[in-house]
């Protein structure tokens, strides 16, 4: 096999492994330019790509080469001049998938209790929209188990929930190293309970459960509906509370908001403390941005921080993204960057503030968020779950889409006109009575408009 014939068949072997996008980004524009006995040399676009590839890929590439020939032990990646150019073509897809990247630089998910490294109280910025939530977590992270039990934290999508809670995590393990500790996704729990159920393991499973001291569940309205893990969790949940352990409990919208979870469970989740992480203000988002950029070891201008902060408003996780884009962006192409570089950059995440939605996606999404099919919108079903979220459907299709009562009402399954009209009356009305209406407006608001 020649050179040429040998790199096609590792490339041919990789692409199988990674992501489309991955691979267009790390092994477009490399060759095999020589092999030196034991020594491979391998040409490749730019710095970043060989930094990339001798650190995240190189034992892959190895592997897969050695397979084919046995004489091959040592990879050396060279940047070759010809390319330069093609590569900062290449740039734009580039630096989204290398944006993605970062986030997962270097930080190994601790195996025994889940948590990840990077969420720390020390990078966790404190503004008023989060004041509450903060000093309750780390009050619990003091004295766990004896303050606040359960906590229970709420907010949109993207606010710093997961961080939040998983900081918490960190904190304990770092003070008491003799306490266990769980941090799992709400999803991941349900599905080791059906798997457990499944192969006969629920007892073990349970057991594993019982010896935590401090459970920290994510995203608990995923239980919504789970009449079986809601079962086991109520059970799990009362013996781990009497013997005071901690548990913390994470949600995008209130208790009494999450749908089809039994009561027993709600007044449970309502029984400790509760507090919101709501928006972000501006001077609050840019201390964010001023954080991160330290935190990844980049320069950018006071002008271009500011100019992100001012442009992406409801979601720190949008915030981020943007950062990471802008500094593998730099990365690559190793020249300061300016503020006209970065409006270009961003422009696919600012230049709509407001997703437009068709009222369909908009149904759906109401749907969505309460847990039913879009289906039984169109009902004239009179169950409760039923008739609140089909009121706030008309609702925003009247107030964000605009649209007549006539036309909503078709919408909804053929209903009267005035059927409409009282919906969006009686929304209206609640909302200024309805504390937790008014929040989960919001959330599916979020939901509406920043997809
Ligand atoms: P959620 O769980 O609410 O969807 P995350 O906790 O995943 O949100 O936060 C999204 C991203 O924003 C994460 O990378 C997180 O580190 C970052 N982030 C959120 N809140 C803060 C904050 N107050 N300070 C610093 N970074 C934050
Ligand atoms: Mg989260």
């Amino acid at each position: 096999m020649n050179k040429e014939e040998l790199w096609e068949t590792v490339l041919a072997q990789i692409q199988f492994k990674i992501s489309k996008a991955n691979f267009a980004t790390w092994f477009k524009n490399t060759e095999i330019i020589n092999k030196e006995g034991e020594k491979i040399l391998i040409s490749v676009p730019n710095a970043f790509s060989k930094e990339w590839l001798e650190q995240k890929y190189n034992k892959f590439i190895l592997k897969t080469l050695h397979d084919l020939d046995r004489g091959i032990r040592e990879i050396k990646y060279v940047i070759g001049e010809n390319k330069k150019k093609e590569a900062s073509i290449q740039n734009n897809i580039s630096s989204a998938v290398i944006a993605d990247q970062l986030d997962f630089e270097e930080f190994k998910i601790n195996k025994a209790t889940n948590l990840n490294p990077r969420y720390t109280f020390e990078n966790f910025v404190v503004g008023p929209f989060n004041e509450i939530a903060h000093a309750a977590a780390w009050a619990i992270s003091k004295e766990p188990g004896v303050v606040y039990n359960p906590l229970f934290i709420y907010g949109g999508v993207g606010l710093g929930k997961t961080h939040l809670i998983q900081a918490v995590g960190n904190k304990i393990t770092e003070n008491c190293a003799d306490k266990k500790i769980k941090y799992s996704s709400a999803e991941k729990f349900i599905s080791g309970i059906v798997n457990s159920i499944k192969n006969h393991s629920i007892e073990s499973f349970k057991e594993e459960y019982q010896k935590i001291d401090v459970l920290i569940i994510d995203d608990i309205q995923f239980l919504a509906g789970k009449e079986k893990t809601q079962e086991e969790f109520f059970h799990l949940f009362n013996s781990l509370y009497e013997k005071n352990k901690q548990i913390i409990l994470s949600s995008d919208r209130l208790p009494k908001a999450i749908p089809s979870l039994e009561e027993r469970l709600r007044s449970r989740f309502e029984g400790g403390m509760i507090a919101d992480i709501g928006i972000p203000d501006y001077e609050t988002r840019l201390a964010i941005l001023k954080t991160k950029t330290k935190q990844k070891g980049v320069n950018l201008s006071d002008e271009i921080l500011e100019y992100i902060a001012f442009s992406i408003q409801n979601n720190i996780r949008e915030i981020e993204g943007a950062l990471n884009r802008i500094i593998a962006y730099k990365r690559l192409n190793n020249k300061t960057v300016t503020l006209e570089s970065v409006k270009s950059l961003l422009k696919k995440i600012i230049k709509t503030p407001r997703k437009i939605v068709t009222p369909s996606q908009l149904i759906k999404l109401v749907a969505q968020f309460y847990d039913l099919k879009e289906e039984d919108l169109f009902t004239s079903s009179r169950r409760k779950e039923v008739v609140k979220p089909r009121q706030i459907a008309m609702y925003l299709l009247r107030k964000d889409l605009k649209n007549s009562y006539p036309t909503i009402g078709r919408k909804l399954g053929g209903k009267d006109h005035t059927t409409v009209i009282y919906g969006c009356e009686k929304i209206t009305e609640e909302l200024g009575e309805n504390e937790s209406l008014v929040e989960e407006i919001r959330l599916i608001r979020q939901r509406i408009h920043s997809g």
